[in-house]
């Protein structure tokens, strides 16, 4: 399937534990890696990831977004590329130190589920919330479970993108700078 990545919404991540502008760059460093590597990983091409800073009602908070060009992949490779942000970011809070429930329950991302719900629905393919597995389709859960193994397998290279983000001043990096830094291949850009 193809999605024009770029005309999906900027999500607003909830800081519901990290208390330090550094620990909420540093969780959202993390999530944007894990949708980053493992979409590459899956051949998807980046074109950029980001951790930025808004204005959510008047208030400052920290927002990432990683946007891909136009490309295809299989309907439930791109719900594992959604689910890859809240396995790294969950993955990587586990690391420093927090219970499996409680990172589970912080890292949540409801919009990147809701994203592969809607995205997934235009070319048929069903993502159910409910634990069933449909025909044409998978449960979130499975897709979940698949990016926890992806983002272990490739844990490596997430936190290697993850470093370098947080350490970039402007908080960016391009494809091909994440193609250099983990000797993943970004394909080009789909005709
Ligand atoms: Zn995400």
């Amino acid at each position: 399937m193809s999605i024009d990545f770029d005309a999906l919404p900027v999500r607003r991540v909830p800081h519901h534990v990290a208390e330090t502008a550094d620990q909420i760059i540093a969780n959202i460093a993390y999530h944007e890696a894990g949708h980053a590597i493992i979409g590459m990983t899956y051949g998807m091409s980046l074109a950029q990831l980001c951790v930025r800073t808004v204005d959510i009602d008047g208030y400052m908070g920290w927002t990432g977004t990683t946007r891909w060009n136009i490309c295809y992949v299989p309907h439930f490779q791109l719900a594992v590329e959604l689910a890859a942000g809240e396995a790294a970011s969950k993955r990587w809070m586990t690391s420093t130190g927090m219970s499996e429930h409680t990172a589970a329950r912080h890292a949540a991302s409801p919009h990147d589920r809701d994203m592969a719900i809607a995205a997934l629905a235009e070319s048929n393919y069903t993502v159910t919330t409910d634990g069933t597995e449909p025909a044409n389709g998978t449960s979130w859960a499975r897709a979940m479970d698949a990016a926890d193994q992806a983002v272990a397998d490739a844990w490596q290279q997430i936190t290697a993108t993850a470093k370098a983000l947080i350490a970039t001043p402007r908080h960016v990096l391009t494809g091909a700078e994440v193609a250099a830094l983990t000797g993943i291949t970004n394909p080009p850009p789909a005709a």
